[in-house]
C-alpha cells in the first residue's frame, strides 16, 4: 500500500480536514507521482456538498492534478521516475466499448473511473482525488506536461482548459465566428484564452460588471452585463455559440435569444438543479442546447501540447490547503481570479 495524505470531507455537511489514507501499491501499469500543485474546480465544490447526488464519502476532491513521477511499474514505458505528470478527471475506463476505442473515454459507455468520488472498474474500489500528496495512476490515464510553462498555471488546464478546448474544437470554432463565453470563472476564462487562440471573435458575458477589465487583458474583444437588458438585447441573434460555463441555476431561454440560425448553446457548467425550456427558443432560428463533458486522454494531450505551443497557462491565486474552506466561499460568490491552485507543500 502507498500511505497517503490528503484532506477529505467525512460527510456532505463536514469542512475539508486532513485524513490519512492508502492508496494501491505501483502494479506493472501503474505511474506514481508526487502532487506538487491541484486546481481546485467548481466540480469539488459541488461534489463534496453532494448536490450532484451519489457521493462517495470520504472524499478527496481534486482533478487538475500536476507532480513530478516518483515510482514506475515494470511494463511502464511512458514514464520513467523524474518527468513531470498530470492527471485531470478521469483515471481509468473499460477500454473496449465503442466510446473508448474512439479516445472518447469520458463517454465509456461501460462507466470510467472518475479521480474521486467513484470506483475503479472492479466496480467496488473507492477513489480518492489530488488534495493529497501523492497519486498512483494507470499510465495510459497520465499526461505528459512540458517544463515550458509554470506548472502551478499548468493544473487547471487538466479540467478546465481541456472542459472548453473540447467543445470549442468539436465544432470546430475559429475564424469568422463570433463565440460567447457566459460566465468568467474558472472555465470561462480558459474558454476566451482558446476561444481566441482559434480565432474567433469573443464576447464575455458576465454578472459581474468589475471582471470587464480582466475580460479584455483575457483577450476578449467584447463585454456584456448578463444584469442590464439593454446590453443583452443589443446582442440579440448575435452569437454563432455560447460556451456555458455558469456553476448555478440560470434562464437558457434568456441566452438562447442571442443565437444565430443554427447557433449551438454548449452547456459545461454544471448546475445542480433543473432549468424550465421553453420549445419556442429553439424554433424560430433552428437553434441547438447541446453538453459537452470534459475531453479524452488523446485530446488532453493534444490541449496540453497546444498550451505548451502557444503559451497558454491558467491565470491562479495559489492558495495553502488550510485556506480551501474560505476558497470555496470566494467562488461560490464568482470571485476567483481565476482559479484557485493549491500550493501542496502546504498539506
Ligand atoms: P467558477 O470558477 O465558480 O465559475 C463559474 C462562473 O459562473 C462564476 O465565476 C460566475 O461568473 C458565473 N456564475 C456563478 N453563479 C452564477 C449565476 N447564478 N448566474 C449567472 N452566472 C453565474 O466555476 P468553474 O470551476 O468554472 O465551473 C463552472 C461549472 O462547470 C460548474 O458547474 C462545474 O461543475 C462545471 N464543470 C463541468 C465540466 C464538464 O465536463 N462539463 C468540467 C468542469 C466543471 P461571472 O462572475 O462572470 O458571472
Ligand atoms: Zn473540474
Ligand atoms: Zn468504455
Amino acid at each position: 500500500m502507498t500511505a497517503t495524505k490528503g484532506y477529505a470531507a467525512q460527510t456532505k455537511d463536514t469542512d475539508l480536514a486532513p485524513w490519512d489514507f492508502d492508496r494501491r501499491e505501483v502494479g506493472p501499469h501503474d505511474v506514481q507521482f508526487d502532487i506538487t500543485y491541484c486546481g481546485v474546480c467548481h466540480s469539488d465544490l459541488h461534489q463534496i456538498r453532494d448536490e450532484w447526488g451519489g457521493g462517495i464519502f470520504p472524499m478527496v476532491p481534486g482533478h487538475e492534478i500536476v507532480g513530478k513521477v516518483v515510482a514506475v511499474g515494470n511494463e511502464v514505458t511512458k514514464f520513467k521516475v523524474g518527468d513531470l505528470a498530470g492527471t485531470g478527471c478521469m483515471v481509468d475506463s473499460c477500454r473496449v466499448c465503442d466510446n473508448c476505442h474512439r479516445g472518447l473515454e469520458q463517454y465509456c459507455t461501460n462507466g470510467n473511473t472518475l479521480t474521486y468520488n467513484s470506483l475503479e472498474q472492479d466496480k467496488k474500489t473507492p477513489t480518492y482525488g489530488g488534495y493529497a500528496n501523492t497519486i498512483v495512476v494507470n499510465e495510459d490515464f497520465v499526461l505528459h506536461i512540458s517544463d515550458k510553462l509554470d506548472l502551478a498555471a499548468v493544473a487547471p488546464l487538466l479540467c478546465a482548459g481541456i472542459t472548453t478546448y473540447s467543445p470549442l474544437r468539436h465544432w470546430k470554432v475559429g475564424d469568422g465566428h463570433k463565440i460567447a463565453v457566459l460566465g468568467l470563472g474558472g472555465l470561462g476564462h480558459m474558454g476566451v484564452k482558446f476561444g481566441v487562440a482559434f480565432g474567433a471573435e469573443v464576447t464575455v458575458l458576465s454578472t459581474s460588471p468589475r471582471k470587464e477589465e480582466d475580460a479584455r487583458k483575457l483577450g476578449a474583444h467584447k463585454f456584456i452585463v448578463t444584469s442590464d437588458p439593454d446590453q443583452l438585447a443589443s446582442a440579440a441573434g448575435y452569437f454563432d455559440f455560447i460556451l456555458d460555463t455558469v456553476s448555478a441555476e440560470h434562464d437558457y431561454n434568456q441566452y438562447l435569444t442571442l443565437l444565430k440560425t443554427d447557433g449551438v448553446h454548449i452547456c459545461v457548467g454544471a448546475p445542480p438543479t433543473p432549468s424550465a425550456l421553453l420549445a419556442f427558443s429553439l424554433i424560430p432560428g433552428r437553434k441547438s442546447i447541446a453538453g459537452s463533458s470534459i475531453g479524452g486522454i488523446a485530446e488532453t494531450q493534444e490541449m496540453l501540447d497546444f498550451c505548451a505551443e502557444h503559451d497558454i497557462v491558467s491565470d491562479i491565486e495559489l492558495i495553502d490547503i488550510k485556506d480551501i474552506q474560505p476558497s470555496y466561499e470566494r467562488m461560490l460568490k464568482g470571485d476567483v481570479r481565476y482559479r484557485f491552485v493549491i500550493d501542496m507543500a502546504t498539506l
